[in-house]
């Protein structure tokens, strides 16, 4: 598929829909660049478990605040051609993804200041175009003259079972009411946090992937942009 000219491709929605999935195939299909911004956040929350910044469920946002302009998280391809995250050098996406990060990442992604640390980095990482991100404000906040914003959606149940899925394949021993517990509460706090709650922008087209193949998501995606004029003749 070959684009016109080169594009920002915007993509929200809700926990475990889907969206990395669909991102990813995106970017492999327009060789662009894909970033998973919610990697981000949660590598900014395993840097706080590391740093013994959070106890129970207090988080020392004083110390966090000032620590950020050390954590530098950049993505690579690892030795099995998958992208994984660094977390200060480190390859950290196994950690990124387990329990633990998942329980805090809402409330470190409420803090204005680290919203606005990353935020600034994810503005750099597309400063040239070319590129797919997908997290919670990427149409509203990140880059709000995106020219492709989808805002992506499928019921509880079965954003439950994917969740449910991946993490039972990558090694991790979970129970389905423990993911449909974390997806509630992050739907949760995510829609009602004060600084840039999920919401779809005014341009978004909306993509309720719940019975679609991701082929079917990738037809569909080619649609649009044909409609937008955007695919090349
Ligand atoms: O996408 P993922 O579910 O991995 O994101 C983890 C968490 O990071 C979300 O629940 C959300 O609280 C936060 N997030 C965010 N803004 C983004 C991406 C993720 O607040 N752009």
């Amino acid at each position: 598929m070959k684009l016109n000219k080169k594009i920002v491709v915007a993509l929200d929605g809700f926990s475990s829909c889907g969206k990395s999935t669909f991102a990813k195939r995106i970017a492999d299909t327009l060789e662009y660049v894909f970033i998973d911004s919610g990697a981000m956040y949660r590598a900014v929350s395993l840097f706080s478990i590391q740093n013994k910044m959070v106890t129970e469920s207090k988080i020392d946002q004083t110390g966090l605040i000032q620590m950020l302009p050390k954590i530098k998280i950049h993505f690579q391809r690892n030795e099995n051609g998958l992208v994984s995250t660094y977390l200060n050098g480190k390859d950290v996406e196994k950690e990124i993804r387990g329990v633990a990060v998942s329980q805090l990442v809402s409330e470190i992604s409420k803090i204005k200041e680290v919203r606005l640390y990353l935020v600034q980095m994810q503005q750099e990482l597309g400063k040239e175009k070319g590129i797919v991100m997908d997290g919670r404000d990427i149409g509203t906040v990140v880059f709000p003259n995106a020219e492709i914003k989808i805002f992506m959606t499928a019921s509880v149940d079965v954003r439950t079972k994917r969740r449910y899925d991946e993490l039972i394949a990558k090694g991790f021993e979970v129970s389905i009411d423990e993911i449909r517990k974390n997806i509630e509460e992050r739907d949760n706090n995510d829609l009602n946090r004060k600084e840039s709650p999920l919401k779809q922008a005014a341009d978004a087209v909306v993509l309720d992937n719940g019975s679609m193949t991701i082929d079917e998501q990738m037809n569909w995606f080619k649609d649009l942009l044909k409609s937008r004029k955007l695919l090349e003749e």
